[in-house]
């Protein structure tokens, strides 16, 4: 084994790798030297300068797949034309997700449909396509990407949190199906991560509250993270990058909370 390279030879699926933690951690896995395949919505363009710069700096094939996570047949030919690419598929993690924030009885019909589409039903799809190719190698991991909201809730994100509770029992139950062919999964529960998203909520709830940026993130965003700091994509990835080892082959079904403390209270 390459200790520089561990993952070398070895093909990964990351959806929603376009952006914030899904692209920290298909960079983590090129890194590693697995073989990438990218997904998820975005510029065209920025899309091929991410995909040549993981190719260049890491010396791996990257390949990127535009398929919408709400669209079955869509993430099914995701997944058939990884393994036709890379002749194998070793590495799944159901990532890509959105969020959207409301009162229960103003909440949108249709967000409600698109963020249990997004953020489980298209875990399920790339799961129900990866286990065969998985099973037939004797070797698969696969890692969903839950959340702190797989664990408990906070309120306005009735969808999120029923989707990730969703996502925890999916986990679950795969895993104890697949448990003697070789194949692991398993659910990462970040808590708050510095990602995009997340950053551009910053301003405008310092502007809309009279506060200062700071007190936005330790009293609003990291109110309930007892560090009162954000996860970091190194700290992902270094759990991911274990999950996929092989001293991470007796890991399964399992829920683990990266969160700072926060599903301890
Ligand atoms: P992000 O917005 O930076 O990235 C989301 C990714 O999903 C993007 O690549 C986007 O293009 C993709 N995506 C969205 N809709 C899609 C669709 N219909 N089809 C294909 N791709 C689609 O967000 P993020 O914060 O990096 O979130 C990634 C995952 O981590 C999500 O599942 C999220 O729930 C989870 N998570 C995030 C945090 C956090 O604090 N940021 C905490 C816990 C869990």
């Amino acid at each position: 084994m390459d200790r520089q390279q561990p993952l070398l030879g070895r093909a990964a699926l990351i959806t929603g790798s376009t952006s914030g933690i899904g692209l920290a951690l298909a960079e983590a896995l090129a890194s590693a030297g697995a073989n990438i395949m990218l997904n998820g919505l975005g510029d065209r363009d920025e899309i091929e300068h991410i995909r040549t710069r993981l190719t260049r700096e890491h010396r791996v094939t990257v390949l990127y797949h535009d398929a919408d996570m709400t669209q079955p047949d869509e993430i099914a030919d995701l997944v058939a034309q990884t393994h036709k690419a890379f002749g194998r598929l070793d590495i799944a993690v159901p990532n890509a997700g959105i969020q959207h924030v409301s009162s229960i009885e103003d909440f949108p019909v249709e967000k409600w449909d698109a963020i249990l589409a997004i953020n489980l039903s298209s875990a399920f799809h790339v799961i129900r396509a990866a286990v065969p190719f998985m099973k037939d190698q004797g070797f698969g991991r696969i890692v969903n990407m839950a959340s702190a909201h797989a664990l408990v809730a906070s309120p306005f994100k009735s969808a999120y949190v029923a989707a990730k509770h969703g996502l925890a029992g999916l986990t679950k139950s795969v895993a104890l199906e697949i448990a003697q062919h070789g194949i692991t999964c398993n659910a990462i529960c970040p808590g708050y991560v510095k990602t995009p998203l997340v950053e551009a909520q910053i301003g405008p709830t310092a502007k809309a509250r009279g506060i200062t940026d700071e007190a936005v993130i330790s009293e609003v965003l990291l109110a309930v993270q007892p560090t009162k700091a954000f996860v970091q994509y190194e700290q992902l990835a270094g759990l991911l990058l274990y999950l996929v080892s092989d001293a991470g082959a007796s890991v399964n079904g399992a829920m683990l909370s990266i969160d700072g403390g926060w599903t301890a209270q």
